[in-house]
């Protein structure tokens, strides 16, 4: 299938690496214009070049999803371009691995960037684009939590919990602007060879570890979690709003078999 998101016009968040990189892409190779951004503005404007290069349309920003006036910006850039927003897909997000461990550990400063970051950084986008979409008829809200607060962790307590408050979220969007003809789904995703995940998790046979407990051989990359996304922001689900999707090669279903 090809041009999948034809006409529709998406607003990435954290676009400029891993799974938001590899999801602009894709949305461009689907036929989307593709509003890239990203706290690093080269990246996200290296990320537009590509799929402009490739033959798609594209724009790029730098917005840092902490700042509400950065949304602001973007969004009337993205009106001004293509006159609407069909799709947003809140995906930037950072975990501060080396301080963010057990509740009792994590610093104070650790739990508001986190809060900041991972959900308020979703709030701001979200508020703005909502407003547009109800005139416009109707689209789609994704938002990449984690499998974090699933499986819980003796690590990244901060992050895990503020992810679980993504997937609440999702819910509570989908519940209050369905009547508008928006939906809001959730990607949790387990761990995914992005160079995010990488740069966080260098330890030593941690992938042999992990790759014992899933059923499905093999570790999701970005562009795996792109298939999906392009899926929640097409038609094709048209019908699904408020869930949550895990990929996680099946990591929670081995777990849920282990006594
Ligand atoms: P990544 O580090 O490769 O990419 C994240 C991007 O977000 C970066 O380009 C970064 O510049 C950007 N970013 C960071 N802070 C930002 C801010 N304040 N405003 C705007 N952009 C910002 O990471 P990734 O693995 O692709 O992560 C993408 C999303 O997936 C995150 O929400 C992450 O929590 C989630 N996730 C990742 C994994 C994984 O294993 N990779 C697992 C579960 C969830």
């Amino acid at each position: 299938m090809t041009d999948r998101l034809a006409g529709k016009t998406a607003y990435i968040t954290g676009a400029g690496s891993g799974i938001g990189e590899a999801t602009a892409l894709r949305f461009g190779a689907e036929g989307a214009n593709v509003v890239v951004t990203d706290l690093n503005g080269d990246a996200a404007a290296s990320v537009a070049d590509r799929i402009v290069a490739a033959g798609g349309a594209a724009i790029s920003h730098r917005v840092d999803v902490t700042v509400p006036d950065d949304h602001a910006a973007v969004v009337a850039a993205a009106l001004r371009s293509y006159g609407r927003i069909d799709v947003l897909h809140n995906n930037a997000g950072i975990v501060e691995n080396s301080i963010d461990t057990t509740v009792v550990d994590t610093p104070d400063s650790a739990w508001r960037t986190a809060f900041e970051v991972d959900l308020l950084g979703v709030v701001n986008g979200t508020r703005v684009v909502l407003p547009e979409m109800v005139r416009t008829g109707g689209g789609s809200v994704i938002n990449t939590a984690s499998a974090a607060p699933f499986n819980g962790n003796t690590t990244m307590a901060a992050y895990g919990s503020v992810k679980g408050a993504v997937i609440a979220l999702t819910r509570y969007v989908a519940t209050s602007h369905g009547r508008h003809n928006i939906r809001c789904n959730a990607i949790a995703p387990g761990l995914v060879l992005s160079p995010g995940a990488l740069e966080v998790f260098p330890v030593p046979g941690l992938l042999d570890a992990i790759a014992k407990h899933q059923t499905v051989p093999g570790f999701c990359a970005p562009d795996d979690v792109a298939h999906l996304a392009v899926f929640l922001g097409s038609d094709e689900s048209r019908f699904i709003s408020g869930q949550t999707h895990i990929i996680d090669s099946g990591l929670m279903a081995m777990g849920a078999a282990v006594p």
